[in-house]
């Protein structure tokens, strides 16, 4: 299953810990953060869990 989100709700999501945009991860039901943070956040029942608490910090 991959990410279905629409590229409207895409366009209005914004990632919680740095505010950047934020772009469905590949082969992933996942939204990675493409702005200075680059967490990872993940969607479940296609509702994206935009917790910094819950969120996938890069590897370093
Ligand atoms: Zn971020």
């Amino acid at each position: 299953m991959t990410v279905k989100l629409d590229s409207w709700l895409l366009e209005i999501l914004a990632c919680p810990n740095c505010g950047g945009d934020l772009r469905p991860a590949d082969d992933a039901d996942e939204l990675a953060c493409v702005g200075t943070c680059h967490y990872v956040y993940a969607v479940r029942d296609d509702i994206p869990v935009l917790l910094v608490d819950e969120a996938r910090a890069p590897a370093p």
